[in-house]
């Protein structure tokens, strides 16, 4: 597939994985294991560079000139596509959901993603109600007839090619497990547009692995018309023929868990709290408010309602998202 989709080098890989060992005897159930994403190293990390490496590629490969992406206001997708841009020498444009901040408003709103967003130089569009780039399409075509050649990268960067990355994660992950000296049984990661999630269970697939894969859903879903388990059985199925692999009975091996959904999505509830507290207070790690803090705060209801063995290990899969935390 690396021969096929061409892959642009943005961030430094192997991420580390390390043992939470406090934090495992503070909770008094499994080995807890933590694949740190958040370091990818990219404009702060995240999970969205492993993406944007074979987006970007694919984009540099079909001469585009021009970027495309758009999601909320304080999208980590759309900081690391902004920086990818710079890198790459392409022109950045982002549809962030919301309306321009006043310039002379008593609330600053320029602040964690979207300060970062513009410190990369990216040109900014804002599109209200919508917050997944539903008007991507309409901006495209206008800078196509002022003469530039964009390629358009969706909401999270959640398409058959953005799932590559994670296949090859799975390549990575698959290399570092051998010098673990405990080899994860189950990863958990924040689940939202999907790619990850694909990408993870595709790569199961293509490179084997002996874990299963929980995603933790973080959106309600409030505009769908399709359910996200469904958005997700569909990457997988368009992931697995870009690879070349074909999965017999992929609604198994999705895995959700939609019990942490709480206010809706970006709705910072104790849940959140309590686990961005914990990790910070017993490891010194970080969790962002929106994504992991979430499936963090997942993982420990799922630990204390007794849904792992003490014999487990859980890799948390940390897909990154801390400049949130300055919104
Ligand atoms: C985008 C994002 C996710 C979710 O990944 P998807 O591939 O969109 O499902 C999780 N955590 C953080 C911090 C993110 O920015």
């Amino acid at each position: 597939m690396t021969e096929i989709y061409r892959r642009r080098t943005l961030g430094f890989f192997p991420t580390p994985i390390s043992e939470l060992t406090r934090l495992g005897k503070v909770l008094g159930g499994p080995s807890i294991l933590i694949k740190r994403d958040d370091l990818s190293g990219l404009a702060l990390g995240g999970n969205k560079v492993r993406k944007l490496e074979f987006l970007l590629g694919d984009a540099l490969l079909h001469g585009c000139d021009t970027i495309i992406s758009g999601g909320a206001e304080q999208s980590n997708h759309c900081r690391q596509t902004a920086a990818a841009c710079a890198v790459c020498d392409l022109e950045c444009h982002l549809v962030l959901g919301g309306s321009e901040p006043d310039p002379d408003g008593a609330e600053l709103r320029f602040k964690g993603n979207l300060l970062l967003d513009r410190i990369f130089g990216a040109r900014i569009h804002w599109s209200g109600e919508f917050r997944k780039g539903e008007t991507i399409p309409q901006l495209a075509q206008s800078l196509r007839a002022s003469g530039r050649n964009p390629y358009v990268i969706p909401y999270g960067g959640s398409n058959p090619i953005g799932a590559l990355g994670f296949v090859e994660a799975t390549r990575e992950l698959n290399e570092q497990i051998p010098l673990l000296e405990k080899k994860p049984s189950h990863i958990v990661f924040a689940s939202s547009s999907g790619g990850t999630h694909a990408g993870l269970v595709v790569g199961k697939h293509r490179f084997g692995g002996d874990y299963s894969i929980i995603g933790v859903e973080i959106d309600k879903g409030e505009s769908g018309s399709k359910s996200f388990r469904a958005h997700v059985e569909q990457l997988v199925n368009q992931t697995s023929e870009l690879v070349g692999t074909s999965i017999s009975d992929i609604s198994a091996e999705v895995i959700l868990n939609n019990g942490y959904t709480g206010g809706g999505y970006g709705v910072v509830g104790e849940l959140e709290r309590q686990a961005i507290h914990l990790l910070a207070t017993t490891e010194g790690i970080l969790l962002d408010p929106v994504y992991t803090g979430r499936a963090f705060g997942g993982l420990i209801d799922m630990i204390k309602c007794g849904v792992f063995k003490r014999t487990d290990t859980v890799l948390f899969w940390h897909t990154g998202g801390t400049p949130a935390l300055f919104a």
